[in-house]
């Protein structure tokens, strides 16, 4: 072995979730070791879309979503010394029917009750409020307090602020082997690190079920990948993040200029090479479609595209909290297309189940034992969410 790190709490993976967790547990004074097969900040949280967003957000998401947006996004100035371009541009999601526009009324019916206010804007109040919306934007549920944020920007600022409390941060070393003992975990990695530590985060993203099943704990992770566009800069009109029924787009603009334009899915994974391609015939169907609901888009060129891989769960909610049979390890990982907003509350309840065993974050929904086989004790029943993406 080329270095050995004795350590209190050893994290797989640099995302937003991993890097977190470090930075509040070292703020806690717990020694942590972070260990990522890449750089931080590189998988899915530093390649997303950038939508901080709680509208149409799983119902049982919505308290742990309200904990990072007040306690993290709106604070990141001070909590990791950048505000990585994070701003409170509000959030419409569209609809095209009045089908739609029935589903937007329930949901914001029940976010109320969960604490998240929406208004439902018409036709007329779309024209009014957005003169850019195509005719296709028949109704849209409004959320004045969801936002946008630079992900290349925010795991690599969160992990800045981990180093700086002292965090062993170790970037292309990937864990290959993991031995639990009584006494703790100790950990290889290909490029010859040993890590031994008393608790274990696994933090993997997509990898994350390959990790759980290293203990015997099987999850079902689809790899998908959300195809992204940037366009060249056009004037700045469109300032709330925007989405739509279904979920086939989502779209922001920012002062610079540049549209982001993303999909649910359709690139193609190679999650073994850790590598994920654009299949740019739905590209072009997503910009059609997008066109459609916002006519300006048609005038823009495009300069990139891109796409990621993430982990998503059959329910599409993550797996956050204990293992269930390995006591020290914690997972989190599945975040199944909307884990950036979550990433900063989701490490200070990793910090808080490490350190005092539980989390004053309602995070029962998310545990890993509602995917045990029956034989198993599970108990558990898939759910699904109202948006699967971003
Ligand atoms: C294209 C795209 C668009 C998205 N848009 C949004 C959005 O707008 N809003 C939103 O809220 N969410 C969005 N998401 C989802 C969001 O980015 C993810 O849910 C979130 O970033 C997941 O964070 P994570 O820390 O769990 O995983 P990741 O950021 O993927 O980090 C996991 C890390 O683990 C490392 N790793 C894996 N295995 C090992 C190993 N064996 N050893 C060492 N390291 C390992 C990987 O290298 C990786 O860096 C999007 C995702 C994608 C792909």
């Amino acid at each position: 072995m080329s270095e050995r790190i004795d350590t209190e709490v050893a994290i797989i993976g640099g995302g937003l979730g991993g890097c977190s967790a470090a930075l509040h547990l070292s703020r806690r004074g717990v020694p942590v070791a972070l260990l990522d097969k890449g750089a931080v900040g590189a998988g899915a949280s530093g390649v997303n879309f950038g939508g901080v967003r709680r509208n149409g957000r799983h119902l049982e998401e919505l308290p742990l979503a309200e904990r990072s947006l007040v306690d993290y996004w709106r604070k990141l100035e001070s909590w990791i010394g950048s505000d990585c371009e994070y701003a409170e541009t509000g959030h419409l999601k569209f609809g095209r029917d009045e089908k739609d526009a029935a589903e937007l009324e329930a949901y914001a019916e029940q976010a109320l009750a969960h604490g998240l206010k929406l208004e439902i804007l018409s036709r007329n109040a779309l024209e009014e409020r957005c003169p850019w919306v195509g005719e296709d934007g028949h109704v849209a549920s409004w959320s004045p307090t969801d936002g946008q944020a630079n992900p290349r920007l925010v795991g690599p600022a969160i992990a800045r602020a981990a180093r700086a409390e002292g965090v062993e941060i170790r970037e292309q070393s990937e864990v290959t082997a993991i031995v639990q003992d009584g006494h703790g975990f100790e950990l290889e990695t290909e490029n010859g690190i040993l890590v031994r530590a008393k608790a274990l985060i696994n933090a993997a993203g997509a990898w994350g079920a390959k990790i759980a099943a290293m203990f015997g704990e099987e999850v079902i992770l689809e790899t998908v990948t959300p195809q992204m566009v940037v366009t060249e800069p056009m004037p700045y009109v469109i300032e709330p993040v925007t989405g739509v029924c279904g979920g086939s787009f989502y779209l922001r603009q920012i002062p610079r200029g540049n549209i982001i334009i993303g999909n649910g899915g359709g690139g193609v994974a190679e999650l073994d090479a850790s590598r994920a391609y654009v299949v740019p015939e739905r590209t072009l169907e997503t910009l059609r479609d997008v066109v459609r609901l916002i006519p300006r888009v048609a005038d823009a060129h495009v300069i990139r595209v891109w796409t990621g891989l993430e982990g998503a769960t059959p329910d599409h909610t993550p797996v956050l909290g204990p293992s269930r049979t390995t006591p020290g390890l914690f997972h989190s990982f599945g975040y199944s297309g909307h884990g950036f907003q979550l990433g900063p509350a989701a490490g200070a309840v990793l910090a808080e189940l490490v350190r005092d065993g539980k989390s004053k974050s309602e995070i029962g929904a998310f545990g890993i034992e509602r995917f045990a086989k029956p034989e198993e004790g599970s108990g558990g029943t898939a759910r699904r969410a109202p948006n699967r993406r971003s």
